[in-house]
């Protein structure tokens, strides 16, 4: 569904200010129009025609030009407080959408797939468990002798 915005689980329902009128989440490398309105650098360049983009908000044209990257608003939505995408998995995590890919990286509650290649997708925290008492293609030690 988003194509040029940030989809996350913001902690706070997003302002309206920093919602792209395109893609409908949050704002992605911010854009501002002459006309003072903000949209995805991904979302605006699609909507110029000939050079001339006509604004989704109030409709003004104006020239692709005149619409320069936003960085004032960039830091402010990067500081949005979001909780973890794995939330529902049970991950507490929550912070500013600045640190969401750090944390993805270190999350425990991300599914991977088992090292092993038994085909299962384990979350990082319990793949120890998994690959020595659970997993398909665990080293069982022989009890034969
Ligand atoms: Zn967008
Ligand atoms: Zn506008
Ligand atoms: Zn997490
Ligand atoms: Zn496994």
């Amino acid at each position: 569904m988003a194509a040029g915005g940030l989809d996350a689980r913001f902690v706070d329902r997003l302002s309206e200010r920093h919602t792209c009128p395109v893609c409908l989440v949050a704002l992605r490398e911010p854009m501002m129009t002459k006309c003072g309105h903000l949209i995805c650098n991904d979302c605006v360049r699609p909507l110029a025609r000939r050079g001339r983009v006509v604004c989704p908000l109030c409709r003004e044209e104006q020239n692709e030009s005149e619409i320069y990257p936003n960085n004032y608003d960039k830091r402010e939505i990067m500081s949005l407080k979001i909780y973890c995408d794995q939330q529902e998995k049970g991950c507490g995590w929550k912070g500013e959408l600045r640190e969401r890919e750090t944390h993805n990286e270190t999350c425990g509650y991300v599914d991977v797939l088992c090292k092993h290649e038994c085909g299962e997708m384990v979350k990082k925290k319990d793949m120890e468990s998994h690959m020595k008492k659970t997993c398909m293609n665990r080293k069982v030690e022989c009890s034969c002798v």
